[in-house]
C-alpha cells in the first residue's frame, strides 16, 4: 500500500485522538461511582425488604391488639350485664345469686387476664413500631446516599461525554487528510489490537515497544517514502518521522 508521507503522519494524530477516546470510554466504564451505586442499590433493596417486613409485623400486632381489646370488651359487657341483673333484685334464690356472683367474679378474673394480654401486645407493638421507624430511616438514608452517588455519576458521564464529543468533532478534519484504503487498514488494525498506527522512534516501534532488527530497519530504510510499512512484531502501521532513527 502506498500513501503520501504527510498522510501517514496524520495517522499518528488520529491514533492519538483515538487513544484519547479509548481513555474516555475506559473512564466511563470504570467510574468508582458505578461500583458504589451497585452496592448501594443492593443495600437499598435489602433495606426496603426489611422495612416491608417490619411494617407487616407492626400491622399484624395492631390487628392482634384490636382483637384482644374486643375480647376484653365482650367479657366486660357480660360482667356488666350480670352485675345489672344482680343489682335489679330480680334474682332471689340464694343458689342463683351465688351462681351469679361466682360468674361475675370469674368474668372479672378473665377480664384481668385479657387486659394483661392487651398490655403485652401493646408493648410488642411499640417495639415493632420503633423498629419500623429505624428500618425506614435506614432505607431513606441509603436512598439519599444512592441519589447523591447517581448525581455524581451523571455529572461524570456528562463531563466525559462532552470531552468525547469534542474529540469526535475533531476526527473528520484528520481523516479527511488520509486516503480511504489507508484509513480502512488503520481501522482494521485498531479493531484487532486497539492501536492502528505507531511511530517508528529511535529504531523502536512505539506501538509494541520493540526495537527493530537491523534487517528490518534496513528494509524500511530502503522502502520508498510513500510505502506504507508495518511493524513485523505487532503488524501495526509504522509511521516514519524525523525521529525514526533511520
Ligand atoms: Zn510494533
Amino acid at each position: 500500500m502506498k500513501a503520501a508521507p504527510e498522510a501517514q503522519k496524520r495517522l499518528l494524530d488520529l491514533a492519538e485522538l483515538d487513544a484519547g477516546l479509548d481513555r474516555l470510554r475506559h473512564r466511563r466504564r470504570t467510574l468508582p461511582e458505578l461500583a458504589e451505586i451497585d452496592d448501594l442499590s443492593k443495600n437499598l433493596a435489602r433495606a426496603a425488604t426489611e422495612a416491608i417486613a417490619a411494617e407487616t409485623e407492626a400491622g399484624d400486632l395492631a390487628r392482634e391488639q384490636t382483637k384482644a381489646e374486643a375480647d376484653v370488651d365482650a367479657v366486660r359487657l357480660r360482667a356488666d350485664r350480670d352485675q345489672k341483673r344482680l343489682d335489679s333484685g330480680q334474682v332471689t334464690s340464694p343458689k342463683d345469686l351465688a351462681s351469679l356472683q361466682s360468674e361475675i367474679a370469674s368474668l372479672q378474673r378473665r377480664q384481668g387476664d385479657l387486659e394483661e394480654v392487651v398490655l403485652e401486645i401493646m408493648e410488642r407493638r411499640e417495639a415493632a413500631d420503633a423498629r419500623v421507624e429505624t428500618v425506614k430511616g435506614r432505607r431513606d438514608e441509603v436512598a439519599a446516599t444512592l441519589a447523591v452517588a447517581e448525581g455524581r455519576r451523571d455529572a461524570a458521564f456528562a463531563e466525559i461525554d462532552k470531552e468525547a464529543a469534542e474529540l469526535q468533532g475533531r476526527r473528520p478534519a484528520i481523516t479527511a487528510d488520509i486516503p480511504d484504503d489507508l484509513l480502512a487498514l488503520y481501522g482494521k488494525l485498531r479493531e484487532q489490537s486497539g492501536v492502528g498506527a505507531a511511530m517508528l522512534h529511535g529504531g523502536r516501534c512505539l506501538g509494541c515497544r520493540t526495537s527493530l532488527s537491523i534487517a528490518d530497519l534496513n528494509r524500511i530504510r530502503a522502502a520508498a517514502h510513500d510505502e506504507v510499512v508495518r511493524c513485523e512484531e505487532c503488524r501495526r502501521i509504522l509511521v516514519r518521522t524525523a525521529e525514526s532513527g533511520l
